[in-house]
């Protein structure tokens, strides 16, 4: 029997949520001081399968910055605009082993061993987008995650402005990937955009939508809309696999087989290819900077619905 009946997801959702309501480990990401100020029991949960149900639980309304997660989208958007082999052959889709924004990694191998999910890769992957001013390239970046979310997201001033008075280390990293040639336009602007899309202000709902239109190949479930090329939906999952919780990435395949990608906003997303997108919200997070709550939350979820896509029993 297919266990993807309404009853079956509501009593999914229902479960995990009351079940890790009370877990109070982990905290919020302060690095970037903003983060640090916002609401610690912010928790909610959607899952929106392919056919378009939306399925929810908890607070779906606040929202906090996507960051990370925002990589997945600019990775697509840059794969429809110039190739996959683009991204292979500029920085690479391998795990480096490293923190996300770490030096050493770039520094290993002059910055062509990296992967669009880590900060170095990511902020090339923004520089690679399009266009000839700071306002064509954001405009593009915004108008494809409002497509991907179905709605029109804002950017959370307070974030952004946070992130970019602190994130000297980004800007040394895209210097450095100035430096080896795989930056070739204005790394500070490029760094800027990136602080910019990291900043963008989403609910679970518009996660859990994101989700699902990778899960749909591309197309948007509720608005019909083919947002990304089908074809190149495969190789973005494969990078989530690869590098989507940062050093932990590999103990969260091993629980759940799910492509997914986490934000230090408290954000975590999680695809189940042809079956439905999942995410959850709540801020405080493990060391590996993974939220606590979201990780249990979806891979109970996803398990009990038969969503690893390695399980054919
Ligand atoms: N904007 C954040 C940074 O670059 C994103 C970090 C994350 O969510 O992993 O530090």
């Amino acid at each position: 029997a297919d266990p993807l009946t309404k009853d079956n997801i509501n009593k999914a959702l229902k479960t995990a949520f009351d079940k890790y309501k009370g877990l109070q480990e982990g905290k919020n990401a302060d690095y970037i001081p903003a983060l640090a100020k916002v609401d610690s029991s912010i928790y909610g949960i959607a899952l929106i399968t392919t056919d378009g149900k939306v399925y929810t639980v908890g607070d779906i309304k606040s929202e906090v910055s996507i960051q990370s997660i925002s990589k997945v989208f600019t990775l697509a958007m840059v794969m429809d605009q110039s190739g996959t082999r683009a991204i292979f052959d500029n920085m690479g889709v391998d795990a480096t082993g490293q923190v996300f924004n770490s030096i050493v990694a770039i520094e290993q191998y002059q910055g062509a061993e990296m992967n669009p999910l880590v900060n170095a890769g990511a902020i090339t992957t923004t520089s690679l987008v399009d266009g000839k001013t700071y306002d064509e390239i954001w405009g593009k970046i915004e108008k494809k995650y409002n497509e991907f979310a179905g709605r029109d997201l804002k950017v959370l001033d307070d974030v952004y402005q946070s992130e970019a008075e602190t994130n000297q280390r980004n800007r040394a990293i895209a210097w450095l990937m100035s430096a080896y040639g795989h930056i070739k336009t204005d790394p500070l602007r490029a760094t800027d955009i990136y602080t910019r899309q990291c900043s963008v202000g989403v609910n679970a709902k518009d996660l859990a939508m994101m989700a699902a239109t990778l899960a749909n190949a591309g197309k948007n479930p509720v608005t019909g809309k083919q947002v990304t090329k089908a074809e190149n939906v495969p190789e973005v999952l494969a990078v989530m696999a690869t590098a989507g919780l940062y050093d932990d990435a590999g103990k969260w395949l091993y629980k759940t087989g799910l492509p997914a990608k986490s934000g230090v906003g408290g954000g975590l997303i999680a695809v189940s290819p042809g079956k439905f997108g999942i995410a959850v919200i709540s801020p405080p997070l493990d060391v590996a900077g993974n939220s606590v709550r979201a990780q249990n939350a979806i891979a109970d979820i996803s398990n009990a619905l038969g969503g690893n896509p390695y399980d054919v029993s």
